[in-house]
């Protein structure tokens, strides 16, 4: 056992863990790759927005990993909600003009994603809020036959 109070520890070192697995790379057999992830934001870099490092203990998963990406939609929404949050955060009080500077969108690309973030919203609730209600008591006969 021992302590890391290295300062040379302060620089910013890679990822050690396998984002499949979870086991610790070895400098042999680590690989990484860049691959489009509309969640994912940088802190403070947008050039670097919509791209996700993946580390992986080997070629097999990180294939297995690029596949995951590959599959899941890139919803540019999403990326820009994430700009709008993270310009929020560095300046909590925005007009509408300077979010757009501070985001890097324009105003239809904020109106888009607030539609997009206020759809998700919904559909998020709407499956909680169903399977609360009585099931099927009505329809299960029909009360009038036309004709
Ligand atoms: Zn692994």
């Amino acid at each position: 056992m021992y302590e890391s109070n290295d300062p040379a520890a302060s620089e910013p070192t890679l990822p050690g863990l396998c984002d499949l697995c979870g086991v610790e790379t070895s400098p042999t057999s680590q690989a990484f790759s860049l691959v489009g992830d509309s969640s994912c934001i940088h802190p403070y870099d947008p050039d670097q927005d919509g791209e996700r490092l993946l580390a992986a203990c080997g070629s097999d998963h990180l294939g297995q990993l690029q596949q995951r990406y590959w599959e899941r939609p890139f919803v540019k929404e999403e990326l820009w909600a994430g700009k709008i949050a993270r310009a929020l955060r560095m300046q909590p009080d925005l007009g509408a003009e300077e979010l757009t500077e501070a985001a890097g969108l324009s105003l239809i690309q904020i109106e888009h994603t607030l539609a997009w973030e206020s759809e998700r919203f919904l559909r998020e609730q709407a499956p909680r809020g169903e399977s609360e209600g009585p099931e099927g008591e009505e329809g299960a006969h029909s009360p009038h036959e036309p004709g």
